[in-house]
């Protein structure tokens, strides 16, 4: 087989062929002078944004295809858009052909087997919506317009992950357009291998155009957000409600009992009167009196604004703003319970100081991600490689003028790194599964990092300069990120996408033989 070829910019002979072979369908073919062009590379962060040379608005897995198998034979560079929230910019190319999967929305419920069918480019909101008007939901993303696609095709967690584990856990099947346009149907009985791949590294194998998921009958949920003043006493009670009510001892459960979720979270909202203040924005599966009483050691505290009610369940994922249209860079981290005192109070000293110096950023956000993650340990799902006990941590800066990214994006990662630090001083040990590697890692020798929080920066210093340098940054990147099973995924990278045609989010080398060729 041939080495990998470079990805090339789309030319005006491109946007001709492009025009002829989709001629007669309903995809439109935008270029910057056509309507519709600008709002195809916006991208929630607008730090993320990038022009692609042509962008392909298809309505279908066969107008997908077309696209995709030029682009594949004319080593065009590819990028493949579900929600747009990638903040690394994942979603986005400069000059090459730009799949937005934003016509592609809509979802059908099949209430005999209690699935969801998501159109690949179908937002959190659209699935909320479509499943609970039949009484159902599944495990989905927490801020409603956040994209299907992307949050699924890299693991995804969200408000019901305590009980149902993992998005890609209840993920039944799929649809896939593949680098050579054929569409596949991937699940455990049809290309079962390809299937493995999409649970956890699907952005590396296709254009997905259809996930099939599993949902559940669901009732109204008690949830709300409590505001505190950053005191030394609030900070003390919080961090111990926190550790009691989610932490899981040994061989038991926790007082959540998978039915809670909770983000502990430093900000500064517009009604704080810019005051930085401490966020508990929380939710319980189940009846209201039960969710009063588990989180009554949160409201005694004494919140200063505390909106715990009862509501339908699509509402538990429209309690985070969504803020789009700022510019953002998002750095995840982890983190074990307990969570230390000490440690909140080194957090809200640097978030303070930070917002001193960067008048711009105010709307930035700290996040402990808080759930009992027994659920997603029993599972092994798939080609995801981060399960255990610790759970996501979240630096979002939030800020406006392109002056200010390098200070943003430079606080987020030492901020991620505070908290690489405070894991490795809470006595956790590296694995040996891969060699070289940074961080801690768990037990299939990946770091304890969820991919789709942008964690490059967390994992290893930039190297940039030689193509051949970049290569292998990328690979130890994914070796990271995919651990002990990254060799099986480089075989399966050859299989369906030997010439990296999606290479966008911890790109996957397929496996060479031994003269260097694939
Ligand atoms: C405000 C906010 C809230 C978030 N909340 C959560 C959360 O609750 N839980 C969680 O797990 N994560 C969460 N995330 C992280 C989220 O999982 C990632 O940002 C993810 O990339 C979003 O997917 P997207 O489709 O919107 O992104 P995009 O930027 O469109 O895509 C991200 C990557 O996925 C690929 N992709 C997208 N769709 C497809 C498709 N159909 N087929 C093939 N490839 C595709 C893209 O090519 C790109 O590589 C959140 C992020 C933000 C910004």
């Amino acid at each position: 087989m041939a080495p990998v070829p470079d990805k090339r910019k789309v030319g005006e002979a491109d946007v001709q062929k492009l025009r002829q072979l989709l001629g007669g369908t309903q995809a439109s073919v935008l270029t910057p002078s056509d309507d519709g062009y600008s709002a195809s590379i916006e991208r929630w962060s607008r730090a993320a944004e990038k022009p692609s040379g042509v962008s392909i608005r298809p309505t279908s897995a066969e107008e997908v295809a077309i696209a995709i198998k030029y682009a594949c034979e004319q080593n065009l560079d590819v990028a493949v858009k579900g929600g747009g929230h990638s903040t690394a910019g994942a979603s986005s190319t400069n000059g090459g052909l730009l799949i937005d999967l934003g016509r592609m929305r809509e979802v059908t419920v099949d209430t005999d087997k209690q699935q969801l069918h998501a159109q690949g480019g179908c937002l959190w909101g659209d699935v909320d919506e479509a499943g609970w008007k039949h009484g159902f939901a599944t495990v989905g993303g927490t801020v409603a317009d956040t994209g299907v696609g992307g949050l699924t095709l890299g693991g995804g967690y969200g408000m019901l992950s305590g009980q149902r584990g993992l998005v890609i856990d209840n993920m039944v099947g799929a649809t896939v357009v593949l680098a050579n346009g054929e569409i596949k149907k991937a699940s455990k009985e049809e290309n079962s291998d390809l299937f493995w791949a999409l649970l956890g590294a699907g952005q590396n194998f296709g254009v997905t155009t259809e996930f099939v998921l599993q949902a559940y009958p669901q009732k109204d949920v008690y949830m709300g957000t409590m505001v505190f003043m950053p005191t030394p006493e609030n900070v003390t009670k919080l961090v111990k409600a926190v550790n009691d009510f989610y932490r899981v001892p040994e061989g038991g459960v926790s007082k959540s009992e998978g039915r809670g979720m909770g983000l502990l979270g430093l900000g500064k909202p517009p009604d704080a009167g810019g005051n930085t203040v401490i966020l508990f924005i929380a939710s319980h599966d189940g009846p209201e009196d039960e969710g009063k009483e588990l989180f009554k050691p949160f409201s005694d505290i004494g919140p200063i604004v505390n909106t715990m009610a009862t509501g339908p369940y699509p509402m538990v994922n429209n309690m985070v703003p969504s803020m789009i249209g700022m510019r953002s860079s998002m750095k995840g981290a982890a983190f074990v319970l307990p969570i230390r005192e000490e440690f909140v109070h080194s957090m809200l000293g640097k978030y303070q100081e930070f917002n001193k110096q960067c008048d711009d950023a105010a709307a930035s956000l700290v996040a402990w991600e808080l759930y009992d993650p027994s659920k997603v340990v029993a599972s092994d799902e798939g080609s995801f490689a981060n399960r255990g006990y610790h759970l996501n941590s979240l630096i979002m800066p939030m800020w406006t003028k392109a002056e200010n990214d390098q200070q943003c994006r430079q606080w987020a990662r030492e901020m991620s790194l505070m908290f690489k630090d405070e894991l490795e001083a809470h006595g956790q040990t590296t694995s040996d599964g891969i060699e070289g590697g940074a961080s801690v890692r768990g037990h299939k020798g990946a770091v304890l990092l969820y991919g789709n929080y942008d964690v490059g920066n967390y994992l290893r210093n930039d190297v940039s300069g030689t193509r051949a340098n970049k290569g292998q940054q990328y690979d130890e990147k994914s070796r990271d990120i995919f651990g002990t099973n990254h060799p099986r995924l480089q075989k399966l990278k050859a299989k369906y996408d030997s010439t990296n045609v999606f290479n966008k989010l911890f790109p996957i080398t397929p496996e060479t033989t031994n003269d260097g060729h694939l």
